[in-house]
Protein backbone atom coordinates (compact mmCIF):
# COMPACT_ATOMS: atom_id res chain seq x y z
CA UNK A 1 0.00 0.00 0.00
CA UNK A 2 1.55 3.39 -1.02
CA UNK A 3 0.35 6.00 2.04
CA UNK A 4 0.33 9.30 2.91
CA UNK A 5 3.34 11.48 2.64
CA UNK A 6 4.01 9.86 -0.83
CA UNK A 7 3.47 11.69 -3.97
CA UNK A 8 1.10 10.65 -6.48
CA UNK A 9 0.92 11.66 -9.98
CA UNK A 10 -2.12 13.20 -12.17
CA UNK A 11 -1.64 13.28 -16.09
CA UNK A 12 -3.66 16.27 -16.84
CA UNK A 13 -5.10 19.36 -15.28
CA UNK A 14 -9.00 19.04 -15.98
CA UNK A 15 -11.66 19.87 -13.31
CA UNK A 16 -11.22 15.77 -12.70
CA UNK A 17 -7.54 16.30 -11.66
CA UNK A 18 -8.55 18.63 -9.34
CA UNK A 19 -11.25 16.68 -7.69
CA UNK A 20 -8.63 14.08 -7.48
CA UNK A 21 -6.07 16.53 -6.28
CA UNK A 22 -8.37 17.40 -3.34
CA UNK A 23 -9.61 14.24 -2.73
CA UNK A 24 -5.64 13.13 -2.06
CA UNK A 25 -4.17 16.25 -0.62
CA UNK A 26 -7.02 15.42 2.31
CA UNK A 27 -5.76 12.22 2.62
CA UNK A 28 -2.08 13.50 3.59
CA UNK A 29 -0.75 12.68 -0.15
CA UNK A 30 0.78 15.21 -2.23
CA UNK A 31 0.15 15.64 -6.38
CA UNK A 32 2.19 16.34 -8.61
CA UNK A 33 0.20 17.66 -12.14
CA UNK A 34 1.23 17.05 -15.38
CA UNK A 35 -0.51 19.15 -17.76
CA UNK A 36 0.49 21.77 -20.66
CA UNK A 37 -2.19 24.59 -19.62
CA UNK A 38 -0.01 26.69 -16.86
CA UNK A 39 -3.43 27.62 -15.60
CA UNK A 40 -5.08 24.16 -15.55
CA UNK A 41 -7.46 23.55 -13.07
CA UNK A 42 -5.77 20.72 -11.06
CA UNK A 43 -2.60 22.48 -11.94
CA UNK A 44 -2.57 25.52 -9.46
CA UNK A 45 -3.65 23.55 -6.61
CA UNK A 46 -1.47 20.77 -6.73
CA UNK A 47 1.66 20.10 -4.54
CA UNK A 48 3.56 21.12 -7.64
CA UNK A 49 2.63 21.44 -11.50
CA UNK A 50 4.50 20.14 -14.16
CA UNK A 51 3.63 22.34 -17.32
CA UNK A 52 4.65 20.38 -20.28
CA UNK A 53 3.41 17.97 -23.35
CA UNK A 54 1.72 14.83 -22.62
CA UNK A 55 4.40 13.24 -24.88
CA UNK A 56 7.79 15.48 -23.27
CA UNK A 57 9.76 12.43 -22.22
CA UNK A 58 11.97 14.30 -19.92
CA UNK A 59 9.12 15.64 -18.57
CA UNK A 60 7.37 11.99 -18.06
CA UNK A 61 10.47 10.98 -16.72
CA UNK A 62 10.72 13.69 -13.83
CA UNK A 63 7.35 12.81 -12.97
CA UNK A 64 7.96 8.93 -12.85
CA UNK A 65 11.05 9.67 -10.92
CA UNK A 66 9.20 12.00 -8.00
CA UNK A 67 5.90 9.75 -8.04
CA UNK A 68 5.04 6.40 -5.97
CA UNK A 69 2.23 6.48 -8.37
CA UNK A 70 0.57 8.22 -11.56
CA UNK A 71 -2.89 8.28 -12.60
CA UNK A 72 -4.83 9.99 -15.21
CA UNK A 73 -7.83 12.63 -15.20
CA UNK A 74 -8.13 12.38 -19.38
CA UNK A 75 -8.04 9.47 -21.75
CA UNK A 76 -6.37 10.68 -24.58
CA UNK A 77 -3.18 11.02 -22.82
CA UNK A 78 -1.26 8.71 -25.26
CA UNK A 79 -1.32 5.22 -24.49
CA UNK A 80 2.75 5.16 -25.51
CA UNK A 81 3.11 7.74 -22.71
CA UNK A 82 1.27 5.88 -20.39
CA UNK A 83 3.79 2.68 -21.60
CA UNK A 84 6.52 4.85 -20.66
CA UNK A 85 5.54 5.70 -17.03
CA UNK A 86 4.72 2.12 -16.56
CA UNK A 87 8.51 0.97 -17.59
CA UNK A 88 9.33 3.70 -14.30
CA UNK A 89 6.88 3.51 -11.90
CA UNK A 90 3.28 2.24 -10.94
CA UNK A 91 0.73 3.75 -13.17
CA UNK A 92 -3.09 3.16 -12.96
CA UNK A 93 -4.96 2.43 -15.21
CA UNK A 94 -2.66 0.47 -17.66
CA UNK A 95 -1.42 1.99 -21.36
CA UNK A 96 -3.62 -1.05 -22.63
CA UNK A 97 -7.02 -0.17 -20.69
CA UNK A 98 -6.78 3.00 -22.08
CA UNK A 99 -5.73 2.24 -25.41
CA UNK A 100 -9.12 0.47 -25.82
CA UNK A 101 -11.31 3.17 -25.15
CA UNK A 102 -9.37 6.26 -27.43
CA UNK A 103 -10.96 5.27 -30.61
CA UNK A 104 -14.86 4.89 -30.72
CA UNK A 105 -14.15 1.76 -33.00
CA UNK A 106 -12.36 0.33 -30.68
CA UNK A 107 -14.26 0.74 -27.93
CA UNK A 108 -17.70 -0.73 -29.19
CA UNK A 109 -15.94 -4.01 -30.80
CA UNK A 110 -14.23 -4.28 -26.93
CA UNK A 111 -17.88 -3.99 -25.74
CA UNK A 112 -19.03 -6.28 -28.30
CA UNK A 113 -16.46 -8.69 -27.25
CA UNK A 114 -17.68 -9.12 -23.79
CA UNK A 115 -20.95 -9.67 -25.24
CA UNK A 116 -22.85 -6.61 -24.17
CA UNK A 117 -24.91 -4.36 -27.18
CA UNK A 118 -23.81 -1.25 -28.86
CA UNK A 119 -25.91 0.46 -31.29
CA UNK A 120 -25.58 -0.74 -34.48
CA UNK A 121 -22.46 0.82 -35.86
CA UNK A 122 -19.76 0.89 -39.13
CA UNK A 123 -16.46 1.99 -39.13
CA UNK A 124 -16.29 4.72 -41.50
CA UNK A 125 -12.69 5.28 -42.84
CA UNK A 126 -13.36 6.63 -46.11
CA UNK A 127 -15.84 7.14 -48.72
CA UNK A 128 -15.33 3.56 -50.16
CA UNK A 129 -16.96 2.63 -46.92
CA UNK A 130 -19.92 4.67 -47.13
CA UNK A 131 -20.84 3.45 -50.36
CA UNK A 132 -20.51 -0.47 -48.93
CA UNK A 133 -22.85 0.89 -45.93
CA UNK A 134 -26.21 -1.27 -47.73
CA UNK A 135 -29.19 -1.50 -45.01
CA UNK A 136 -26.21 -1.86 -42.06
CA UNK A 137 -27.66 1.44 -40.30
CA UNK A 138 -31.01 3.32 -41.35
CA UNK A 139 -31.55 6.58 -40.67
CA UNK A 140 -31.30 8.87 -38.78
CA UNK A 141 -27.72 7.73 -37.79
CA UNK A 142 -24.91 10.03 -36.22
CA UNK A 143 -21.29 10.09 -37.71
CA UNK A 144 -18.97 10.87 -34.63
CA UNK A 145 -15.36 10.97 -34.99
CA UNK A 146 -13.73 8.23 -33.95
CA UNK A 147 -11.09 9.71 -31.93
CA UNK A 148 -10.75 13.12 -29.09
CA UNK A 149 -14.51 13.94 -29.19
CA UNK A 150 -16.05 15.27 -26.39
CA UNK A 151 -18.94 17.04 -24.95
CA UNK A 152 -21.22 16.22 -28.24
CA UNK A 153 -18.43 17.53 -29.71
CA UNK A 154 -17.21 16.03 -32.96
CA UNK A 155 -20.86 14.37 -33.99
CA UNK A 156 -23.52 15.15 -37.35
CA UNK A 157 -26.82 13.83 -37.31
CA UNK A 158 -27.26 12.69 -41.06
CA UNK A 159 -30.83 12.16 -42.32
CA UNK A 160 -29.64 10.08 -45.25
CA UNK A 161 -27.34 8.56 -47.07
CA UNK A 162 -26.42 11.45 -49.00
CA UNK A 163 -25.64 13.63 -45.68
CA UNK A 164 -23.10 11.21 -44.43
CA UNK A 165 -20.58 11.95 -47.08
CA UNK A 166 -20.96 15.74 -46.56
CA UNK A 167 -20.72 14.94 -42.56
CA UNK A 168 -17.89 12.79 -43.48
CA UNK A 169 -15.77 15.61 -45.45
CA UNK A 170 -17.33 18.09 -42.95
CA UNK A 171 -15.16 15.86 -40.31
CA UNK A 172 -12.00 16.36 -42.70
CA UNK A 173 -12.10 12.44 -43.67
CA UNK A 174 -10.46 11.31 -40.46
CA UNK A 175 -11.96 8.53 -39.32
CA UNK A 176 -15.14 8.02 -37.92
CA UNK A 177 -18.22 5.60 -36.24
CA UNK A 178 -20.86 6.03 -38.12
CA UNK A 179 -23.89 4.78 -35.20
CA UNK A 180 -27.31 4.29 -35.68
CA UNK A 181 -29.28 7.26 -33.79
CA UNK A 182 -31.67 5.07 -31.00
CA UNK A 183 -34.80 6.53 -29.94
CA UNK A 184 -33.47 6.68 -26.35
CA UNK A 185 -36.11 6.14 -23.11
CA UNK A 186 -33.18 7.51 -20.76
CA UNK A 187 -29.51 7.39 -20.25
CA UNK A 188 -28.36 5.54 -17.34
CA UNK A 189 -24.29 5.59 -15.55
CA UNK A 190 -22.33 3.04 -13.82
CA UNK A 191 -19.73 4.57 -11.60
CA UNK A 192 -17.28 1.99 -10.46
CA UNK A 193 -14.07 1.20 -8.65
CA UNK A 194 -11.55 -1.32 -9.20
CA UNK A 195 -9.33 -2.47 -6.83
CA UNK A 196 -5.62 -4.42 -7.81
CA UNK A 197 -6.76 -7.39 -6.17
CA UNK A 198 -9.90 -7.11 -8.90
CA UNK A 199 -13.12 -6.02 -6.14
CA UNK A 200 -15.20 -3.85 -7.06
CA UNK A 201 -17.43 -1.01 -6.10
CA UNK A 202 -19.83 0.38 -7.99
CA UNK A 203 -21.62 3.48 -6.98
CA UNK A 204 -25.74 3.92 -7.16
CA UNK A 205 -26.29 4.01 -10.99
CA UNK A 206 -26.60 7.57 -12.13
CA UNK A 207 -29.73 8.78 -14.33
CA UNK A 208 -28.47 11.46 -16.97
CA UNK A 209 -30.16 13.95 -18.99
CA UNK A 210 -28.38 15.50 -21.80
CA UNK A 211 -28.42 18.86 -23.33
CA UNK A 212 -27.00 19.34 -26.46
CA UNK A 213 -24.68 16.23 -26.33
CA UNK A 214 -23.57 17.86 -23.11
CA UNK A 215 -24.78 16.30 -19.64
CA UNK A 216 -26.88 18.65 -17.78
CA UNK A 217 -28.59 16.68 -14.98
CA UNK A 218 -27.80 13.35 -12.91
CA UNK A 219 -30.26 12.10 -10.31
CA UNK A 220 -30.08 9.73 -8.12
CA UNK A 221 -31.19 7.12 -7.10
CA UNK A 222 -33.21 7.04 -10.04
CA UNK A 223 -36.42 5.48 -9.55
CA UNK A 224 -37.16 4.89 -13.43
CA UNK A 225 -34.07 3.21 -13.06
CA UNK A 226 -34.52 0.98 -10.76
CA UNK A 227 -35.36 -2.45 -12.72
CA UNK A 228 -32.61 -1.67 -14.53
CA UNK A 229 -29.78 -0.78 -12.08
CA UNK A 230 -28.56 -4.66 -11.69
CA UNK A 231 -28.50 -5.42 -15.42
CA UNK A 232 -26.02 -2.26 -16.20
CA UNK A 233 -23.81 -2.91 -12.59
CA UNK A 234 -23.33 -6.38 -13.89
CA UNK A 235 -22.42 -4.63 -17.94
CA UNK A 236 -19.80 -2.11 -16.03
CA UNK A 237 -18.59 -4.71 -14.38
CA UNK A 238 -17.76 -6.97 -16.81
CA UNK A 239 -16.54 -4.48 -18.83
CA UNK A 240 -13.87 -3.24 -16.05
CA UNK A 241 -12.89 -6.82 -15.72
CA UNK A 242 -12.38 -7.08 -19.48
CA UNK A 243 -9.97 -3.86 -19.23
CA UNK A 244 -7.95 -5.30 -16.29
CA UNK A 245 -8.93 -2.02 -15.11
CA UNK A 246 -7.58 -0.45 -11.93
CA UNK A 247 -9.14 3.00 -10.39
CA UNK A 248 -12.13 4.93 -10.89
CA UNK A 249 -14.43 4.11 -14.00
CA UNK A 250 -17.72 4.89 -15.56
CA UNK A 251 -19.65 3.22 -18.69
CA UNK A 252 -22.54 5.15 -19.95
CA UNK A 253 -25.92 3.16 -20.92
CA UNK A 254 -28.66 4.63 -23.68
CA UNK A 255 -31.98 2.65 -22.44
CA UNK A 256 -34.20 1.99 -25.34
CA UNK A 257 -37.70 2.21 -25.90
CA UNK A 258 -38.08 -1.39 -25.42
CA UNK A 259 -36.00 -1.37 -22.82
CA UNK A 260 -32.83 -2.65 -23.98
CA UNK A 261 -29.36 -1.51 -22.17
CA UNK A 262 -27.06 -0.60 -24.59
CA UNK A 263 -23.43 0.34 -23.99
CA UNK A 264 -22.46 3.84 -24.99
CA UNK A 265 -19.10 4.14 -24.05
CA UNK A 266 -16.74 3.79 -21.44
CA UNK A 267 -14.56 6.59 -19.37
CA UNK A 268 -11.26 5.22 -18.10
CA UNK A 269 -11.13 7.50 -15.17
CA UNK A 270 -13.89 9.60 -12.72
CA UNK A 271 -16.79 10.98 -14.85
CA UNK A 272 -19.43 14.05 -14.43
CA UNK A 273 -22.06 11.48 -14.07
CA UNK A 274 -20.24 10.77 -10.55
CA UNK A 275 -19.77 14.11 -9.13
CA UNK A 276 -23.12 13.56 -7.11
CA UNK A 277 -20.92 11.16 -4.88
CA UNK A 278 -18.71 14.42 -3.86
CA UNK A 279 -21.43 15.09 -1.50
CA UNK A 280 -24.27 12.28 -1.64
CA UNK A 281 -22.51 9.23 -0.96
CA UNK A 282 -19.95 7.59 2.15
CA UNK A 283 -17.02 7.81 -0.23
CA UNK A 284 -16.46 10.21 -3.71
CA UNK A 285 -15.29 8.96 -6.80
CA UNK A 286 -12.42 10.72 -6.17
CA UNK A 287 -12.08 9.12 -2.60
CA UNK A 288 -12.03 5.74 -4.87
CA UNK A 289 -9.48 6.87 -7.64
CA UNK A 290 -6.98 7.44 -4.84
CA UNK A 291 -7.62 4.17 -2.70
CA UNK A 292 -7.43 2.18 -5.86
CA UNK A 293 -4.11 3.96 -7.29
CA UNK A 294 -2.34 3.25 -3.72
CA UNK A 295 -3.64 -0.29 -3.46
CA UNK A 296 -6.30 0.94 -0.08
CA UNK A 297 -9.41 -0.88 0.01
CA UNK A 298 -12.50 0.46 -1.66
CA UNK A 299 -14.47 2.94 0.42
CA UNK A 300 -17.85 2.62 1.71
CA UNK A 301 -20.05 3.38 -1.71
CA UNK A 302 -23.06 4.01 -0.58
CA UNK A 303 -25.97 6.90 -0.98
CA UNK A 304 -26.49 8.38 1.99
CA UNK A 305 -29.16 10.72 0.48
CA UNK A 306 -31.26 11.54 -2.86
CA UNK A 307 -29.29 13.88 -4.98
CA UNK A 308 -29.62 15.59 -8.24
CA UNK A 309 -26.19 17.23 -9.34
CA UNK A 310 -26.39 20.00 -11.94
CA UNK A 311 -23.58 21.15 -14.63
CA UNK A 312 -22.93 24.90 -14.71
CA UNK A 313 -21.46 25.30 -18.32
CA UNK A 314 -19.98 29.12 -19.39
CA UNK A 315 -23.30 29.90 -20.95
CA UNK A 316 -24.95 30.61 -17.63
CA UNK A 317 -22.11 33.13 -16.77
CA UNK A 318 -23.31 35.05 -20.34
CA UNK A 319 -21.36 38.48 -19.43
CA UNK A 320 -21.64 38.68 -15.89
CA UNK A 321 -21.28 36.05 -12.52
CA UNK A 322 -24.30 33.68 -11.83
CA UNK A 323 -26.38 35.07 -8.80
CA UNK A 324 -24.38 32.92 -6.52
CA UNK A 325 -26.62 34.60 -3.31
CA UNK A 326 -29.51 32.40 -5.18
CA UNK A 327 -27.65 29.20 -4.46
CA UNK A 328 -25.74 29.72 -1.47
CA UNK A 329 -28.57 30.17 0.56
CA UNK A 330 -29.70 27.03 0.16
CA UNK A 331 -28.37 24.96 3.07
CA UNK A 332 -28.82 21.45 0.98
CA UNK A 333 -26.84 23.02 -1.83
CA UNK A 334 -23.42 22.09 -2.44
CA UNK A 335 -21.35 24.35 -5.07
CA UNK A 336 -18.12 23.12 -6.71
CA UNK A 337 -16.53 25.45 -9.34
CA UNK A 338 -13.45 24.41 -10.89
CA UNK A 339 -11.40 27.61 -10.89
CA UNK A 340 -11.35 28.15 -14.88
CA UNK A 341 -10.62 31.74 -15.93
CA UNK A 342 -12.82 32.30 -18.81
CA UNK A 343 -16.61 31.27 -18.80
CA UNK A 344 -17.27 30.09 -22.49
CA UNK A 345 -20.42 28.53 -23.83
CA UNK A 346 -20.64 24.96 -23.49
CA UNK A 347 -17.45 24.62 -21.40
CA UNK A 348 -17.74 22.98 -17.80
CA UNK A 349 -16.92 25.44 -15.22
CA UNK A 350 -18.55 23.78 -12.14
CA UNK A 351 -21.49 21.89 -10.90
CA UNK A 352 -23.66 21.94 -7.65
CA UNK A 353 -25.67 18.84 -6.01
CA UNK A 354 -28.79 19.40 -4.38
CA UNK A 355 -29.76 17.12 -1.27
CA UNK A 356 -32.90 16.38 -0.30
CA UNK A 357 -34.70 13.40 1.47
CA UNK A 358 -36.82 12.68 -1.79
CA UNK A 359 -35.27 12.45 -5.32
CA UNK A 360 -38.35 14.75 -6.23
CA UNK A 361 -37.80 17.36 -3.65
CA UNK A 362 -34.27 17.95 -5.10
CA UNK A 363 -35.34 17.80 -8.56
CA UNK A 364 -37.79 20.48 -7.70
CA UNK A 365 -34.78 22.54 -5.14
CA UNK A 366 -32.74 21.71 -8.21
CA UNK A 367 -34.39 23.31 -11.06
CA UNK A 368 -35.63 26.39 -9.46
CA UNK A 369 -32.00 26.68 -8.25
CA UNK A 370 -30.88 26.64 -11.80
CA UNK A 371 -32.96 29.18 -13.22
CA UNK A 372 -32.84 31.48 -10.59
CA UNK A 373 -29.11 32.34 -10.67
CA UNK A 374 -29.22 32.61 -14.30
P1 LIG B 1 -19.38 12.24 -25.96
O1 LIG B 1 -18.07 11.53 -26.01
O2 LIG B 1 -19.33 13.59 -26.58
O3 LIG B 1 -20.02 12.18 -24.59
P2 LIG B 1 -21.51 10.42 -26.75
O4 LIG B 1 -21.36 9.36 -27.78
O5 LIG B 1 -21.65 9.97 -25.33
O6 LIG B 1 -20.30 11.43 -26.95
O7 LIG B 1 -22.76 11.32 -27.15
C1 LIG B 1 -23.23 12.40 -26.36
C2 LIG B 1 -24.74 12.30 -26.20
O8 LIG B 1 -25.40 12.37 -27.48
C3 LIG B 1 -25.25 11.02 -25.59
O9 LIG B 1 -25.15 11.02 -24.18
C4 LIG B 1 -26.68 10.97 -26.11
O10 LIG B 1 -27.50 11.87 -25.38
C5 LIG B 1 -26.53 11.51 -27.53
N1 LIG B 1 -26.24 10.36 -28.44
C6 LIG B 1 -25.03 9.98 -28.87
N2 LIG B 1 -25.11 8.90 -29.66
C7 LIG B 1 -26.41 8.58 -29.77
C8 LIG B 1 -27.15 7.55 -30.46
N3 LIG B 1 -26.51 6.64 -31.22
N4 LIG B 1 -28.49 7.54 -30.34
C9 LIG B 1 -29.13 8.45 -29.58
N5 LIG B 1 -28.50 9.44 -28.89
C10 LIG B 1 -27.15 9.51 -28.97
MG1 LIG C 1 -20.72 10.50 -23.59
Amino acid sequence: MILPGATLGMLGGGQLGRMFTTAAQTMGYKVIVLDPDKNSPAGIIADQHICAAYTDESALAELAQLCSAITTEFENIPASTLAFLEQRTVVHPSSTALASTQNRNVEKNFIRAQGIATVPFVKINCSDDIDNLGSQISFPAILKVATFGYDGKGQIVCEDLSAVYAAFDAMGQKECVLEQRIDLEREISVVLARGQDGQITPFPVAENVHINGILHSTTVPSIAAESLQQTAIEMASKIAEGLAYVGTMAVEFFVSKQGDIIANEIAPRPHNSGHYTLDACRTSQFEQQVRMLCGLPAGNAELISPVVMINLLGDVWGNSQPHWNKLLTQPDIKLHLYGKKEARAGRKMGHFNVLAAETSQAMELASQTFEAIK
